[in-house]
């Protein structure tokens, strides 16, 4: 028996509840003026090795590289980001300057150790806005983020952080280096850390690790004005707006790219804190990756973790749509012409085979139907249907001239 591979799952059972949340994030996005992007999801290896860092966990040891039939050297888009600035820059918008917005949704790969809340093949649904300097973009983007949690009705905490820029996060990186020199015990990932990616001890999950960090100096008292001054403006920002947050000077973020603002929204439903949507700042990448200097700031959200909180609550147990059937078999081509009919408008089970009412009806109650339609002789006689609302009871016979009428004032 062929079985799907480890850490890949198929979304078979809640195809709706997936749709129902990329609906949501697109309403909401639209509205703020992005619009969709498609990129490939397989790239050139190099493309993530740089944009995304060769110190990061991706990089090290979660890449899906392989060397493809033509001797390339390929790797299976583990984010977004890194795609949607490659395209950025070969359609030489860069060049062309102005604000663009994009969103985009779809498979992302890491080759990770599945468990609870982490596949190797999962979906992301994530925004970038290219061209705009202003903090009050870094807030739009968090608020955006804020807005699909709500409307998904999915409490968390949002923490929020500045990674200062070129100028100052050099610096306090030398500062942090030097503090951690000092220190004795740090876990064998953080003492690799303090050479490739010194910013990264600051989250290590290892409980000895934090007790050493209590006294390390920390990015936010350590910004230059320029980064102090976005940073007190998206907090007065966020703050006039009703937004909840906490500055956590150790979030750091798993990619290396990120630029002054950083956030996560954290969510404790879904076992240990974790989370389920995260961006930030990047005004160096475009650059970086052969384009002209082009700001820049984004979020993804992991649409898995969202699916497992919401299937955690009780379903919904709302009947929808209608049932149609006939009693006898002449009838079946006439309620199969009916149905094809009223699926201009609704949504409609139509059933095949000929069954007493009894049997009809519990399939319809099976499906989790609203409107049960029923063709028989007598109703037949009398260019007539049998309807019953299964939500009320409510039990009559209608004109067949009538229906559309009756089920649209429904
Ligand atoms: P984590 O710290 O949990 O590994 P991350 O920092 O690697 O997360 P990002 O690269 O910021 O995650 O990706 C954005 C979102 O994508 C995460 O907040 C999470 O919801 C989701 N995500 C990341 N990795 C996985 C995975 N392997 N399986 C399912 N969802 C994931
Ligand atoms: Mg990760």
């Amino acid at each position: 028996m062929i079985q799907a591979l480890r850490g890949m799952k198929d979304i078979i059972d809640d195809g709706d509840l997936y749709q129902y949340i990329v609906k949501i994030c697109e309403e909401i996005t639209l509205n703020f003026g992005y619009k969709f992007i498609e990129t490939p999801k397989l790239e050139q290896t190099s493309l993530f090795i740089r944009s995304v860092g060769e110190s990061s966990d991706i990089v090290n040891k979660e890449m899906y590289q392989f060397i493809d039939k033509g001797g390339n050297d390929v790797c299976l888009r583990p984010e977004g980001t890194a795609g949607v600035v490659r395209a950025f820059i070969e359609h030489k918008f860069d060049r062309a300057g102005g604000v663009r917005k994009y969103f985009y949704y779809g498979s992302m790969f890491r080759y990770e150790r599945p468990q609870k809340g982490r596949l190797r093949e999962f979906h992301q649904f994530g925004i970038e806005c290219f061209g705009e300097k202003s903090v009050y973009e870094d807030a739009s983007v968090i608020i955006i983020g804020a807005e699909i949690l709500n409307r998904l009705g999915i409490k968390t905490t949002l923490k929020i952080n500045s990674l200062g820029d070129k100028e100052c996060m050099p610096k306090y990186k030398a500062k942090l280096v030097e503090y951690l020199n000092s220190l004795d015990g740090l876990c064998q990932d953080c003492l690799r850390r303090i050479d490739t990616n010194p910013i990264r001890v600051l989250d290590c999950k290892n409980e000895n690790c934090q007790n050493l960090l209590k006294n390390a100096p920390l990015i936010t008292e350590n910004l230059n004005d320029e980064c102090q001054k976005d940073f007190d403006k998206l907090k007065e920002i966020l703050t006039n707006n009703n937004i909840k947050f906490e500055v956590d000077p150790k979030l750091v973020r798993g990619l290396d790219y990120y630029s002054k603002t950083a956030f996560e929204f954290i969510s404790d439903e879904i076992g240990s804190q974790s989370a389920v949507l995260g961006g930030g700042r990047y005004d160096n990448l475009v650059e970086y990756l052969g384009g002209r200097q082009t700001y820049a700031v984004g979020f993804a959200m992991g649409i898995e973790r969202i699916m497992e909180i919401l299937k955690s609550r009780t379903q919904s147990d709302e009947r929808k749509g209608i049932y149609l059937c006939a009693l006898d078999d002449k009838f079946i081509d006439e309620i199969y012409k009916l149905g094809l009919n009223l699926r201009k408008t609704h949504n409609v089970e139509t059933n095949y085979e000929a069954k007493n009412p009894a049997k009809h009806l519990k399939s319809a109650d099976n499906l989790n139907k609203k409107i049960f339609l029923c063709l028989g002789e007598n109703e037949f006689k009398n260019n007539e249907i049998w309807y019953k609302n299964l939500d009320n009871g409510d039990d009559e016979k209608l004109n067949l001239n009538d229906l559309e009428r009756f089920l649209n004032a429904r």
